[in-house]
């Protein structure tokens, strides 16, 4: 276990001051570097000002009104009405919530493989590939859900009438980073379209530029009604929302009267921090550089030793090495030679390289060196 003394940039230190490139950034949350200067003072000025005042929702706090306003304007329409939570699980069970609450209906459907949390809603969305190993001790959870697999033209049938919602990361992450076929996100709109269904899209590991458009959504041109956003939204800070057009988010305010209460959810401290992050995003450009960044990663390592495929969506990417063996061994010589990377839930052959969206060129290449001299090591 690796304790981290302090972290700048796209490194971490350890107390004995070992550097090590943070290739995971957080599962897809620091963006924008670790210790960020414009995080950092962001953060500092609005806990000085104040923190937590009341309940979110119940009285005007400027740093939630600014971050809802920007977010409005940066989303396509009709996504303009922001409901602020505190994590990605949460996110998903507002959504879950929302989307029941407005169509009537009960039936769900989410994808094979997909990760959306882990509280008793998004843990009832999870369909792991191992069967019910997950879920089996929490049971009984949501009823009425079903599972399509992802990028299966023939399952977006199974979408119906009596279908509430159909949850989707436009990305799969834990999945092993499976990006969509061409047309089955445009597929999947048009039948909730034809079924009165509402498309929720789960960009919480995907958003904030991770893909190479602020948005997956922007990058792949479909438009749900609904979307999650949690994880580099808060800038490092705890902070999630779902995010709808005004006229479903309204349905959360009557019978009952407050659809969704949260204490912490929209702190002023966390806003503060993901709206300093968004406008470093947008004032550094750094959405431009992303997908040349992730060609620079897959263009380096495609063809060395023991890499079968790398799949790929910006700069959120799985190197496939075959066999969990392969994959653990790796860990253990990136660990040695200071490389911080991850498997995923659902696929421990691949490792993940998705680092802070920072990331320089000179940063690339070097990280490549060290995971390229890892990979030919492998066999010795
Ligand atoms: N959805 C996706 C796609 C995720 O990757 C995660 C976290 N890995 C979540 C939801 C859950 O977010 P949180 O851990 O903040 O509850």
């Amino acid at each position: 276990m690796l304790e981290v003394a302090r972290a700048e940039g796209v490194f971490f230190y350890t107390p004995e001051g070992k550097r090590y490139y943070d290739l995971v950034s957080g599962v897809s949350v620091n963006n924008v570097g670790h210790a960020n200067p414009a995080v950092v003072s962001a953060v500092q000025r609005q806990a000085a000002d104040y923190m937590h005042i009341m309940v979110y929702g119940e009285m005007v706090e400027r740093p939630q009104v600014q971050y809802a306003r920007q977010m409005a304007e940066l989303l396509p329409e009709p996504l303009d009405s922001v409901y602020f939570v505190n994590s990605g699980s949460e996110a998903v069970e507002g959504a879950l919530k929302l989307a029941k609450r407005y169509t009537g209906r009960h039936k769900m459907l989410s994808m094979h493989c997909a990760y959306h949390g882990s509280n008793h809603g998004s843990l009832s969305m999870m369909a792991s590939p191992e069967g019910d190993t997950w879920k089996a001790p929490f049971q009984p959870l949501l009823p009425n859900v079903e599972y399509l697999w992802f990028n299966n033209f023939e399952d977006v049938q199974r979408i119906d009438e009596a279908t509430a919602c159909v949850l989707v990361e436009p990305v799969q992450g834990e999945a092993g980073v499976i990006p969509p076929k061409e047309g089955y996100l445009q597929a999947l709109r048009k039948r909730c379209d034809e079924t009165g269904t509402i498309l929720i899209f789960d960009e919480i590991q995907t958003g904030m530029g991770r893909t190479g458009s602020l948005f997956a959504m922007q990058k792949y041109g479909v438009t749900p009604d609904i979307v999650c956003l949690a994880k580099a939204f808060g800038g490092g800070m705890p902070l999630g929302a779902f995010i709808s057009s005004k006229e479903i988010m309204d349905s959360l305010q009557s019978n009952p009267v407050l659809g969704h209460i949260t204490t912490f959810g929209g702190h002023p401290v966390c806003c503060a921090a993901g709206l300093a992050a968004l406008n470093y995003i947008i004032d550094n450009d750094l959405v431009k550089d992303v997908e040349r960044k992730g060609k620079r990663y897959e263009d380096a390592l495609k063809d060395a030793p023991h890499v079968l495929e790398i799949r790929r969506s910006g700069l959120l990417m799985a190197v496939e090495l075959g066999t969990s063996d392969k994959l653990f061994k790796m860990m253990s010589l990136f660990k040695e030679h200071g490389i911080m990377s991850d498997w995923f839930l659902f696929c421990d052959t691949a490792f993940r390289i998705s680092p802070p969206l920072t990331i320089s060129d000179e940063e690339i290449d070097d990280s490549c060196r060290i995971i390229l001299e890892c990979l030919s090591t492998m066999d010795r």
